[in-house]
């Protein structure tokens, strides 16, 4: 189902083709996010037309709301948001111990309190496996614990004892037509844990491997070194998956240490705060420095926003909460995303990646939360 293309000789950069029952992904590839069923603010021509190959769903979110009877009724997601390429979804486990009130972890799942009404549930390997079947996605993912990044390593053994009996009981459950099941590797910064977590993982051969419990709020070094940890018990003949990953940079560092797969709410989410991403870096809106400025977003972008618009307007639509501001730059900071992925493929191809990615990396100004981490570890 996935096939390797071609890995970089002087990184661990890896082209490949991803063949779904809803078509094929070429990677490494972006996943615009569609937590409830849709992207926020795009519909799904936009996001043909921005050349997005797959998109990530909720299995938790979508599972309250509109709840699976509706779902079913519908006859899955693609036909529900009426999109009928790839879909990912996402097993709910992350949600359930980051959003949700947990009241008690058992032996085949998490008991806990809806985050919208407060209702009692339990979601574990079988429903979340049930949720994704009903969804009808193409790549499901099991069900994992993920612990935060300072969890005392007590707690984070527990989560990988866990995470690999659950990620068992999913592989046995019944699937959807062609639906491919994705193992997630926990272990947080424990190299062991993670080694561990791998091995049990690959010996159950799962049609892809996710590299999970990294972006929950640990500085940007020990990110990569949770992925370096990781990667090298990762079999070559499989898609990897870094979830919930990241800024553009991060993503060609990720892509440069052997990951094929990113999605990230970034794009989408900072748009809706005026805020645009450019290959340089990113920047809000609506500082007065644009209130005259009648040039595109980001200069030579081709973009359906930056084409049409100027700084100028979109920072004036943002300041009277227009929802054109927030639907442009969405548009912008996807196709940013997708277009860079396009970019590596090719560089990948033509056996210039690394030139690429050094260049790309050295004029790309990272936020003030990424170099502060950065400090501290050169202090530590
Ligand atoms: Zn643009």
């Amino acid at each position: 189902m996935f096939e390797l293309l071609k890995t970089d000789s002087h990184t661990r950069a890896r082209l490949g083709k991803l063949s779904t029952a809803h078509g094929v992904v070429d990677t490494p590839v972006f996943m615009p996010v569609g937590t409830q069923g849709s992207v926020k603010t795009l519909d799904p021509r936009e996001l043909r037309e921005l050349g997005a190959q797959i998109i990530l769903g909720n299995s938790y979110h979508l599972s309250i709301r509109p709840g699976l009877d509706i779902l079913r009724a519908a006859g899955g997601l693609h036909r529900f948001m009426n999109w009928e390429k790839p879909i990912l979804t996402d097993s709910g486990g992350y949600q359930v111990f980051s959003l949700a009130k947990i009241r008690k972890i058992k032996p085949h799942g998490v008991e806990f309190n809806s985050h919208v009404d407060g209702a009692p549930l339990f979601l574990g390997p079988k429903e979340a496996m049930e949720i994704q079947r009903v969804l009808g996605s193409d790549i499901a993912m099991v069900f994992d614990e993920c612990p935060p990044h300072d969890a005392p390593a007590r707690e984070q053994r527990h989560a990988v004892e866990r995470t690999i009996r659950w990620a068992r009981e999913c592989r046995e459950q019944p699937r959807a037509e062609g639906q491919q099941v994705f193992g997630i590797v926990q272990g947080g910064s424990n190299a062991a844990l993670r080694e561990e977590c791998a091995k049990a993982l690959v010996a159950m051969d799962f049609d892809g491997y996710a590299i999970g419990g990294v972006s929950v709020g640990e500085p940007e070094p020990e990110m990569f070194k949770a992925i370096e940890m990781t990667e090298p018990f990762l079999p070559a003949n499989k898609a990897r998956y870094a979830m919930g990953l990241g800024t553009p940079a991060q993503l060609l560092e990720l892509i440069a240490r052997g990951v094929d797969m990113f999605d990230c709410v970034l794009p989408t989410r900072v748009a809706r705060n005026g805020t645009a991403i450019t290959r340089r870096g990113a920047f809000g809106l609506k500082g007065g420095a644009y209130k005259a400025d009648f040039r595109s977003i980001e200069e030579g972008c081709d973009c359906f926003a930056c084409k049409n618009f100027t700084r100028a307007y979109l920072r004036h639509l943002l300041n009277v909460n227009e929802i054109l501001a927030l639907r442009m730059l969405s548009v912008h900071n996807v196709h940013l995303f997708l277009k860079l992925m396009a970019d590596v493929r090719a560089a990948i191809a033509a056996g210039t990646f690394a030139g690429f990615y050094r260049e790309f990396i050295a004029n790309y100004v990272p936020s003030q939360k990424v170099l502060s981490a950065r400090q501290a570890e050169i202090e530590r």
